[in-house]
């Protein structure tokens, strides 16, 4: 709990953080919501707290002006920020100010700004530029010219796209339109005892893992993430040394029969797209040991944006290289499972098998 922010939410009048702490006054024994009207008190006569029923233990009474004991209404918050995102996505390609955002949504910029990270845990500048790196995405995978999936995709000139390519798609657009140069996909799929096991790579590393009962959707997903690329499937060598599919797909099957624990994955090395937010994600995941679980609130937290929990739950459903990235690590805090890419049961399983062993 950073006391110092809190404060100057409190002398900000700051509603974004009703909902998040309520403030007590030592010498009045009153509790406020950070946003209460009343006259400000003095910082040493005022003691934080995270609910209002933790001020209540303390023998604190609830104010009569701004009612901290009722539920904040954060709705009308999260509210704002989905018209924020729908206004967003409705125009992708355009590049939209902080200040046209705020106009329309009726709050000040500065608000804006912070109740949208707060919520969603990337500020409303990211997740245009989220938004617009999706687009091109799909334009490069419609066009034949990069240059004219650049400007459909609203990046005014090549440069300014170029300068955030790395870090966004992982690769520059021109490798991502053709799948990459040189940068052919290989693949495998094994029998294992949760189904079918499908591996891919390309020279770089471990591109896709996912788990099913059918060959053809597998390939299908396979292809739907990377259309343009030269794919090729391959047989698997029971001598691991024989080629990097073979090693990797082996080392998958070890950890699932059990002969290995998972600490024989966390070596292998993936080459994945992913925007920042998800590569500092998946980074988390990594960090899961075998036998053990985290909530979605927990990765959060351990990224550093306590906020941002939707985003990481979008991040861990799309994550293409499931148990190298253990995302069935991660379950809902009130303890029930939550979802899986590849189906609830196999998540459950992987679960129960690293309980037992590692
Ligand atoms: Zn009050």
């Amino acid at each position: 709990m950073n006391e110092t922010e809190f404060w100057q939410a409190v002398l900000d009048r700051d509603t974004s953080f009703d909902g998040v702490f309520v403030y007590a006054v030592r010498s009045t024994g009153i509790y406020c919501r950070p946003s209460c009207p009343a006259r400000k008190p003095q910082r040493e006569q005022v003691v934080f707290f995270l609910s209002s029923l933790a001020a209540q233990e303390k023998g604190f009474r609830p104010c009569r002006r701004c009612y901290p004991q009722n539920p904040t209404a954060p709705d009308s918050q999260t509210e704002m920020v989905q018209r924020v995102c729908a206004i967003i996505e409705a125009n992708p390609t355009e590049s939209i100010t902080l200040a046209t955002l705020s106009t329309q949504v009726n709050i000040s910029p500065f608000h804006l700004q912070r109740t949208f990270k707060r919520i969603m845990g990337i500020t409303p500048k990211q997740y245009i530029q989220t938004r617009r790196m999706q687009e091109l995405k799909t334009e490069l995978k419609s066009q034949n010219r990069v240059i004219d999936a650049i400007y459909n995709a609203g990046y005014g000139s090549s440069s300014s796209l170029y300068e955030c390519a790395t870090t966004q798609l992982g690769m520059t657009p021109r490798t991502y339109q053709r799948g990459g140069d040189g940068m052919v996909i290989n693949y495998a799929i094994a029998n294992c005892n949760l189904g079918l096991l499908l591996v891919a790579g390309t020279e770089r590393g471990i591109c896709m893992v996912s788990l099913g009962d059918s060959d053809t959707l597998l390939e299908k997903a396979l292809q739907q993430e990377y259309p343009t690329a030269k794919i090729n499937r391959c047989e698997l060598h029971q001598e691991s040394s024989h080629d990097n599919l073979s090693k990797w797909a082996i080392a998958l099957l070890q950890y699932l029969s059990g002969e290995q624990p998972s600490s024989h994955l966390s070596t292998l090395p993936i080459d994945v797209q992913a925007t920042a937010f998800q590569a500092k994600v998946w980074q988390a995941l990594r960090q899961i040991p075998a036998g053990s679980t985290q909530t979605y609130s927990g990765v959060a937290e351990s990224i550093g944006q306590p906020s941002a929990v939707r985003a990481v739950a979008r991040a861990c459903a799309t994550n293409p290289v499931s148990l190298v990235i253990p995302c069935h690590r991660v379950v809902r805090s009130d303890g029930s499972l939550g979802g899986y890419r590849w189906g609830i049961e196999r998540k459950q399983f992987l679960l129960a098998k690293e309980a037992q062993k590692d």
